[in-house]
C-alpha cells in the first residue's frame, strides 16, 4: 500500500477502532447491569410472593411447603424468625448465615437486595418481611447462585469478541478499498506533476467528477495541455525565426559572392547591391519586430499614453504613404472626423497603422481602393482600414494574427512579409487596452477594425483615460 493510503488508512481505523471500542463497552456494560438487575427482580418478586403466602399462614406446614416448592428451583428459600432464627431453608448453605444473624433495623415491606455483587460472591440475594398486623414476625431470605449469571456474562462476552472480529475484519476491508480509492487520485496526480517536471506533457488523468480532487486533476491536465502547447509553440517560432534569418541571409552571402568573385558591369553590380540592401532592411526589420515581441512577451514593453490629436496624426500617415499608394495606382483615402484626441502611444499607434496600410498597399492591386475611416462611437474611437485587394481565405482568417503565419508562403515572402506584422498589431492593441477584428472576403477585400477607449474632443479637451 502507498504511504498515503496507508496513512488515510491508519488514521480511518484508530478513528473506527476508537468509535467502536466505546459503544461496544457502553453496550456490554449496559446489558450486563439491566440482565443483574432483572434476575435480582425476579428474585425479588419471588421473595415478596413466599412472604404473601406466609402471612396468610405462618405455621410449620406452609414452611416447608414452601421450602420444598423452592428446593426443585435454580433458587434458594431462608424463612427466618424475627431475630432470625432459621425456621426452614430449601437448602443450606454456611456461607450465607451472615445474613441471618446481623439483620438490618429496618427492612421496607417492598423488601430489599442484600447482596448485587455477582462478580465478587458466590451469591445474590433479596429479603421480604413477613408481617402480621403491622408488626414483623419473619423474613424470607432468597438465594441465587451467581454461577448462572457468570455463565450468561461468559456466553455474552464471547458474541461480544466475534461481532467485535467481525466488524473489526469488515472495517478493515472497507478502510483499504475507502483509502486507495482517496488515494489513488492523489497519486496520480503526483506522479503526472512529476512526469510534467521531467519534460513528458503527456498527462492523461481521469477529470471526471464533481469534488475538489477532480477539479484538481482538470487543473494539472490544463496545464500539462498548455505546456505542451506552450512548447510546441516555441519550437515552431524558433524553426520559423531561423527560417526567416536564413533566407535573407542566403540572399546577401551569395549576391556578395558574386560581386566579390566576378568581373561585373556598373549596372549589375547596382542591381546586386540594391537586392543585397533590400535584403539588409528586411532583415534590420524582422529582427526589430522580433525584439518588439520578445519585449511584450516579457511584459516589459511599456506604452506610453498622451492625448493624440486624430487629425493631425491621420494626415501624417496620409502624407508617409500617400506616395507609395500612388505608385502602385490604389486610390488611397483617409477619412477622420474633426476634433478627436485619443489617449495612446503615439509611435505605437503608427505602428499598429503602418502595418496595416503596408499590409493593404501589399494586397492591393492597381485600381483597388484603401479607406481608412476615423469615427468616435460613444465613448470608443473606431478605426477601420479597408481594402478591395485579394482577400484572405476564410479558412485562414482565425490564425493571421498567429505569429508568422503567411496566407502564401512564397508570394507574400516576395511581396516582403514575414508573417508577424499582424501578430505586432494585435499585442500593441491590446497594449493600449483596446480590440481588433477583422472582416475579409477572397477577391473582394479586408477590412481590419480597431476599437480604442479613452476617446475625447479638443473642445472641452474631455479625455475619458
Ligand atoms: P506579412 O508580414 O506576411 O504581411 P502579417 O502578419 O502582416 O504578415 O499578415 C499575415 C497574413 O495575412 C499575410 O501573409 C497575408 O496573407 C494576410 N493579410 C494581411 N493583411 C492583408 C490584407 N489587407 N489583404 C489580404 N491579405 C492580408
Amino acid at each position: 500500500m502507498s504511504k498515503l493510503s496507508l496513512k488515510l488508512g491508519i488514521i480511518f481505523f484508530v478513528t473506527l477502532f476508537c468509535i467502536e471500542s466505546f459503544m461496544m463497552f457502553f453496550l456490554h456494560v449496559s446489558l450486563t447491569n439491566s440482565r443483574v438487575e432483572e434476575e435480582l427482580d425476579s428474585l425479588q418478586a419471588r421473595g415478596n410472593s413466599h412472604r404473601a403466602i406466609l402471612e396468610q399462614n405462618f405455621d410449620l406446614e406452609t414452611l416447608s411447603h414452601v421450602a420444598l416448592m423452592e428446593s426443585e428451583a435454580r433458587t434458594d428459600v431462608v424463612i427466618t424468625d424475627k431475630d432470625g432464627k432459621v425456621l426452614a431453608n430449601s437448602q443450606f448453605h454456611p456461607e450465607t448465615e451472615d445474613y441471618f444473624t446481623n439483620l438490618k433495623k429496618s427492612i421496607p415491606y417492598m423488601g430489599l437486595i442484600l447482596e448485587d455483587n455477582w462478580e465478587r460472591e458466590a451469591f445474590i440475594a433479596t429479603i421480604s418481611p413477613i408481617q402480621k398486623d403491622q408488626t414483623t414476625i419473619g423474613y424470607v431470605f432468597m438465594f441465587q447462585n451467581t454461577e448462572s449469571i457468570h455463565a450468561l456474562m461468559e456466553r455474552l462476552n464471547k458474541h461480544f469478541l466475534i461481532v467485535g472480529i467481525v466488524s473489526g475484519l469488515v472495517t478493515i476491508i472497507i478502510i483499504i478499498i475507502l483509502s486507495r480509492k482517496l488515494a489513488y487520485p492523489l497519486i496520480q496526480m503526483k506522479e503526472a506533476t512529476l512526469k510534467l517536471s521531467k519534460g513528458d506533457f503527456t498527462v492523461a488523468l481521469n477529470t471526471n467528477g464533481q469534488d475538489e480532487l477532480s477539479d484538481l486533476s482538470n487543473a494539472i491536465q490544463k496545464l500539462s495541455e498548455e505546456l505542451n502547447h506552450l512548447r510546441q509553440e516555441r519550437k515552431d517560432f524558433l524553426s520559423s525565426i531561423a527560417h526567416e534569418l536564413r533566407t535573407p541571409l542566403t540572399f546577401i552571402k551569395g549576391y556578395t559572392d558574386i560581386l566579390y568573385k566576378r568581373d561585373l558591369t556598373e549596372e549589375a553590380q547596382h542591381q546586386y547591391l540594391a537586392i543585397i540592401i533590400e535584403e539588409t532592411n528586411r532583415l534590420a526589420r524582422l529582427i526589430r519586430d522580433l525584439f518588439d515581441l520578445a519585449k511584450m512577451d516579457e511584459n516589459s514593453f511599456i506604452v506610453t499614453k498622451e492625448p493624440l490629436d486624430m487629425t493631425e496624426f491621420f494626415a501624417n500617415i496620409e502624407v508617409k504613404l500617400s506616395p507609395a499608394f500612388q505608385e502602385k495606382q490604389i486610390h488611397f483615402t483617409v477619412q477622420c472626423e474633426e476634433r478627436l484626441t485619443l489617449m495612446a502611444d503615439s509611435s505605437r499607434l503608427e505602428q499598429i497603422i503602418m502595418n496595416l496600410l503596408n499590409n493593404a498597399l501589399a494586397y492591393c492591386a492597381a485600381g483597388d481602393t484603401t479607406t481608412v475611416t476615423v469615427k468616435r462611437l460613444n465613448q470608443t474611437l473606431r478605426i477601420q482600414i479597408e481594402d478591395t485587394g485579394r482577400g484572405i481565405p476564410k479558412i485562414d482568417l482565425p490564425f493571421i494574427f498567429d505569429r508568422f503565419y503567411r496566407v502564401e508562403k512564397s508570394r507574400t515572402r516576395a511581396l516582403g512579409g514575414s508573417g508577424i506584422g499582424l501578430a505586432i498589431v494585435k499585442e500593441l492593441v491590446h497594449a493600449h487596452g483596446g480590440e481588433v477584428t477583422v472582416h475579409s472576403v477572397e477577391t473582394k477585400g479586408t477590412t481590419f477594425e480597431l476599437l480604442f477607449k479613452g476617446v475625447g474632443t479638443n473642445d472641452n479637451n474631455l479625455i475619458n483615460r
